[in-house]
């Protein structure tokens, strides 16, 4: 069974650790042997200090291969922040991104793989060389996308940020006019995306940000065609529960989309591709014809809680399968 993700970043890779838990201790030899391929946003990618960040890789890698900091969710774990005290000090901005010791060497090691030449896709495999995470990891693209917010200045003037700065030095608390994938429209998908897509017995959507996680990898040319000609069934876990995003500021950006933090209006984003969709039982199921539609808790709570839901997930994809479902 080949299975493929599309994923951010703490959201994401929380999931994807409990599919591959609930893969592994399946009594289903498919679902032991599955291969499973995750198509990782790339938009949240910033430059700071000179050094290349990818923080949704990051989280899915470290989180997969044992290195995330469970408390906060994503960095290292037991991360120390010894250079971050040193560029403090010498009053080196920007100062409101955290960086961590262990976290840097990672950075190192991909910012100077590609001054090297080597494509983004390289790198991420040879930084799974060392994380084993057990699935493959592919970034959406090896070009330069960056998210871009547009606010609203005091002086009544558009101001443009990287989205790095809207979301961890502003918190999303100042309302986004636009959110802009930049550089998207002329990504070619990273070598391997839409082959996984194309290919996939199951296509699985976890709860990650439906705008700046999943709304940006289909903003890749080819990416939302792929998904929508895949013979494979694509199910999908709400990130919104009981209405509102349960961690995170993901409302924030469904409202510079005009779209309400609700379960049925996130599937709706996806609604020429979507096949099923699994909602927490407060919320509305959304109504619309193929798309199947069921009701479960959907808090990853604990590693079974989310290993179950991941289950459920997969659950659904397979009795969607050899059902009447138009390719
Ligand atoms: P980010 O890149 O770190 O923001 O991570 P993602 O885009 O992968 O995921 C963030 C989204 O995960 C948030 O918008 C939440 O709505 C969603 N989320 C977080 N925890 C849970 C959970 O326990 N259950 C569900 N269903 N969604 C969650
Ligand atoms: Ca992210």
């Amino acid at each position: 069974m080949r299975i493929t993700a599309l994923a951010g970043g703490v959201g994401g890779a929380r999931f994807l650790r409990g599919l591959l838990a609930h893969l592994a201790a399946s009594p289903d030899p498919a679902r032991r042997q599955a291969a499973v391929t995750i198509v990782v946003n790339t938009a949240d990618d910033v430059t700071m200090h000179g050094l290349r960040i990818c923080p949704d890789l990051d989280s899915v890698m470290y989180t997969l291969g044992g290195g995330i900091d469970e408390t906060r969710g994503w960095g290292r774990s037991q991360e120390t922040s010894g250079v971050a005290a040193e560029l403090a000090a010498y009053g080196a901005e920007p100062s409101w991104f955290t960086l961590g010791d262990k976290d840097i060497a990672t950075h190192l090691v991909r910012t100077r793989m590609l001054a090297e030449g080597a494509t983004l896709s390289e790198v991420t495999a040879h930084l799974c060389e060392r994380w084993r995470p057990g699935a493959r990891l592919l970034p959406m693209t090896d070009d330069v996308v960056e998210t871009h917010v547009d606010l609203a200045g005091d002086d009544g003037a558009v101001r443009r940020v990287h989205f790095q700065e809207w979301w961890v030095r502003l918190h999303a608390a100042v309302p986004a006019l636009a959110i802009e994938p930049v550089g998207a429209d002329a990504a070619r998908p990273a070598p391997g995306v839409l082959e996984a897509v194309r290919d996939a017995d199951v296509v699985v959507l976890p709860p990650s940000n439906p705008v700046v996680s999943i709304g940006t990898i289909l903003r890749v040319p080819g990416l939302r065609e792929a998904l929508v000609g895949t013979a494979a069934p694509v199910v999908g876990v709400s990130p919104v529960i009981g209405g509102a995003p349960v961690r995170g500021m993901a409302d924030a950006c469904l409202a510079a989309l005009g779209v309400p933090t609700t379960a049925a209006a996130v599937a709706g984003l996806y609604a020429d591709f979507l096949d099923g969709w699994l909602v927490a039982a407060e919320d509305e199921p959304p109504v619309r014809a193929g798309l199947t539609v069921r009701g479960r808790p959907l808090l990853m709570s604990s590693p079974q809680a989310t290993a179950d839901l991941a289950g459920a997930a997969l659950d659904l994809a397979l009795d969607l399968t050899g059902e009447d479902r138009a390719a």
